[in-house]
């Protein structure tokens, strides 16, 4: 059957309009219904095929790069990067315009190598300008590191401007695409990116359990001696996998084959473009009809990502999001709190095995939810709105 439909999720399970784990399909979890041998045969030849397909995805220039997975979460990804490929000696510019950039530079703290880190705060864009000047005034800078999608506010960060500065300063560009890969373009070869990360339970719609680094072949051969840590050691799983087509340590079997079967559907459905597209449907559904409700999104149409928006909460006195987190609940929709120091939000996510019919039952649902709770307007409060005007451009 071809999944162009969107069923609601088996026996009552709400919708996860959340970053990940998020809602998969009945044919990514049916996967799961079996167990294989690591060092069979079978799982190796399913290993292989799921590298092949994700190298597809990256377009021109992916002969030059490789696809090594690593087990974990994408936060074991984002360090294998680092603690690999960063060489002892080598210092990192940190972007950061959230919590992961953030995660990143404490994970340089951890790995004890230098970096410098750029903070813009809560949602505001590293630009290439900044960029550009850093790199200028300190040439012991080697790599610099941005995140594609910051999933804390749902900014989509302007990595080609980044990229653009990056190449004419001769320094190595790294990208956490964790968010972002599957759903937005990546063309590592043409940013002149030497490696990024992303992982099994966002964009691709599997189940988590694993992650990926993608990598210039010619970086992980580099690579070797560089990492930290043995599990983490991006050229030692690479080494191995090359050789004997295997995991060097016990493999998230059940979540490679769920990994595989989404990587197919992400295929039927016509790839990164077609995934894209829905998801953008879904948010531009999502963001109008909660905006004709009252409610303010955090970030201007252009900075906002078809993975997950920020609102702020409502300034009247009924709201409270706990409250509305429940209606939500309640009505068949798991949403995610904000990440904002300075004013109250939420975020809603637009990205898993869901379409824009089930965005129309979300806008009814916090309709619905307002009215039970007496909220009379979802207006955010005037700080939410100064706090907004920071984001000129
Ligand atoms: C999800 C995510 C990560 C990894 O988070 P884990 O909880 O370790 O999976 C890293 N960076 C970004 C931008 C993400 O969205």
């Amino acid at each position: 059957m071809p999944d162009t439909v969107f069923p609601a999720p088996e026996l009552g399970e709400p919708y996860l309009l959340t970053p990940g784990p998020l809602t998969t399909s009945y044919a990514v979890k049916q996967a799961m219904l079996r167990d294989w041998g690591s060092w069979d045969d079978d799982f190796r030849a399913m290993t292989r095929d799921m590298r092949r397909r994700l190298l597809a995805l990256i377009g021109p220039g992916a002969e030059a790069y490789d696809c090594v997975p690593i087990q974990g979460s994408g936060s074991y990804c984002v360090e294998a990067m680092l603690g690999s490929f960063v060489p002892r000696d080598g210092k990192v510019l940190v972007l950061a315009n959230g919590a992961y950039g953030l995660r990143a530079a404490k994970t340089m703290e951890y790995l004890g190598r230098a970096f410098h880190l750029l903070d813009k705060g809560d949602y505001l864009p590293p630009r290439g300008a900044e960029v550009a000047e850093i790199l200028a005034a300190d040439p012991a800078i080697t790599h610099v590191l941005a995140i594609h999608c910051e999933t804390s506010s749902g900014i989509l960060n302007p990595v080609e401007e980044i990229a653009e500065v990056t190449r004419a300063a001769g320094r190595k560009l790294l990208i956490d695409s964790m968010s972002a890969f599957g759903a937005l373009p990546l063309h590592p070869a043409e940013l002149g990116c030497v490696a990024f990360v992303s992982s099994a339970n966002k964009c691709i719609e599997g189940v988590p359990g694993f992650g990926f680094v993608i990598a210039r072949t010619d970086e992980i051969e580099a690579a070797k001696g560089n990492c930290h840590s043995l599990s983490l050691d991006v050229h030692d799983q690479w080494a191995n996998m090359e050789k004997s087509g295997q995991w060097r340590f016990t493999p998230p079997t059940h979540t490679v084959a769920a990994f595989l079967e989404a990587l197919k559907m992400h295929e039927a459905e016509g790839g990164v473009s077609e995934r894209g597209a829905r998801y953008i449907r879904n948010r531009d559904v999502m963001v109008a009809g909660l905006r004709a409700l009252g409610f303010e999104t955090l970030l201007a149409d252009r900075w906002l990502s078809p993975i997950i928006t920020t609102f702020f909460c409502p300034e009247d006195p009924a709201f409270s999001f706990a409250g509305f987190y429940e209606g939500m609940k309640s009505r068949g929709f798991i949403i995610y709190p904000g990440k904002l120091t300075v004013v109250e939000s939420f975020r809603i996510g637009c990205i898993g095995r869901m379409d824009e019919h089930v965005m129309t039952r979300v806008v009814e649902a916090a309709k619905e939810t307002l009215a039970d709770m007496g909220v009379a307007s979802a207006a955010p409060p005037a700080a939410a709105l100064e706090e907004r005007k920071k984001l000129t451009d």
